[in-house]
């Protein structure tokens, strides 16, 4: 018998949808709220390292990852002229039903997440958002900005980076704060040669490429941060200028880059909250609680896990504190080797570019590390 028996979703995100479906997987009624009235999402990739496969399987959607994206086995580390280095370990020990790594469109794994979340019978309500909450002892009752009220069990807040339930639970506690970087994104048609996900570090960038079918790929680019509008018309040429030092296929392939409404630029970004996650019934979660640069690619992993893991707690006994507690307890070590790691990575590339020496800079050796340490249980 679960310990909540209604449970109100705030965010529309991977790690929202997916505690949504886990919960009502277990027979909790739940609400979904998100404040987009269109609730897009960007039309580049995301890559799935097997224990998001894992996590997925929870809610049944690891195969239709893999069916509907581009698995792969390991990464391939290429120099700036495109001689191939080496290859990163191919662990899939969390989840060995399925490959190593996946890559999938966002918009694909955005319409897997509401389809099953559609197929459970989840109320989803757009444009919607709490404006207050009031806690007591037994619920929590939450006041939209559409007129509407209504007490929860408990509330999970995954709002992403900017959550302003976080900055209204915990004033102060956790500013997103950018790391030098900057990380260009475009989809482009997947030559036969990517056998693997790629990737190319020059003097002063790291490029790379992600399967996503047998057609398609992504390319990411790693630059330091630039200022420039997400609808800047020049963004296409700013993307290419960043690949002047590559020669070989990479600079065959920086040709196709020429719209600028199919560049995604963000400069990185990256965020931890430290104990306590929740406030009476109202708890945080994915990258509210705990957002990671994409260095490790493992992000929307450590929200997915947030997701299951949060909704296996609940079924079990115990005061909601407790659980909670606990929940927080074992999550925050995985969360925060992510976070610390990945800017780590980003502190070596930048030491890198600058020409500074570090003695143990290792990043290839961080990522095997770190892909390694997410098979452990979470
Ligand atoms: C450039 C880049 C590349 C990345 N690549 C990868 C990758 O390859 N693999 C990986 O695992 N991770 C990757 N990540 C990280 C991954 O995208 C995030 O970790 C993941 O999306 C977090 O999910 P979330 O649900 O916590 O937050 P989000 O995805 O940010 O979702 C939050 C949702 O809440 C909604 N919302 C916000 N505020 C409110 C509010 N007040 N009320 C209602 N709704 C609200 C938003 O509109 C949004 O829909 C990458 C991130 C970046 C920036």
């Amino acid at each position: 018998m679960a310990i909540v028996s209604n449970v109100l979703v705030i965010g529309g995100g991977i790690g929202g949808l997916t505690a949504s479906i886990a919960l009502r997987q277990a027979g909790i009624a739940v609400d979904l709220v998100e404040i987009q009235t269109d609730w897009t999402v960007y039309g580049v990739g995301i890559i799935q390292p097997n224990n998001t496969l894992r996590a997925l399987e929870k809610i049944g959607l690891a195969k239709a990852c893999v069916d509907l994206g581009g698995a792969f086995d390991c990464w391939r580390l290429f120099d700036g002229a495109g001689n191939a280095l080496f290859d990163t370990p191919k662990d899939n020990s969390a989840a060995p039903a399925y490959p190593a790594n996946n890559g999938i469109t966002r918009p694909i794994m955005h319409a897997l997440l509401c389809g099953r979340a559609a197929e459970l019978g989840v109320p989803v309500r757009l444009g919607v958002t709490p404006e207050r909450f009031e806690q007591s002892a037994e619920a929590v009752t939450v006041f939209f900005n559409d007129g509407t009220d209504k007490a929860y069990d408990l509330v999970i807040a995954a709002e992403g980076m900017y959550s302003k339930t976080r900055d209204a639970l915990f004033p102060g506690a956790a500013a997103p704060h950018f790391t030098g970087q900057g990380v260009w994104r475009y989809n482009l048609p997947r030559p036969a040669s990517v056998k693997t996900g790629e990737v190319h570090s020059s003097a002063h960038k790291k490029v790379g490429l992600v399967p996503m079918s047998p057609s398609l790929m992504y390319m990411f680019v790693v630059s330091e941060r630039i200022e420039i509008a997400r609808d800047d018309p020049g963004l296409a040429d700013a993307m290419r200028s960043h690949l002047s030092e590559y020669t070989g296929p990479i600079a065959e392939l920086a040709k196709l880059i020429t719209d600028p409404n199919e560049v995604v630029y963000r400069p990185m970004e990256s965020v931890m909250l430290e104990p306590a996650w929740h406030k009476g019934r109202i708890i945080i979660i994915g990258d509210a609680a705990h957002a990671a640069t994409p260095h490790l690619a493992q992000g929307a992993a450590m929200a997915i896990e947030d997701a299951v893991l949060l909704a296996e707690m609940l079924q079990g006994g115990g005061a909601i504190d407790g659980v909670l507690t606990a929940f927080t307890r074992r999550r925050l070590p995985r969360a925060k080797y992510i976070v610390d790691s990945s800017l780590q990575i980003g502190v070596w590339e930048q030491e890198q570019w600058a020409g500074i020496h570090s003695p143990g800079a290792n990043p290839g050796m961080l990522l095997g590390q770190a892909t390694h340490a997410m098979m452990e249980p979470y």
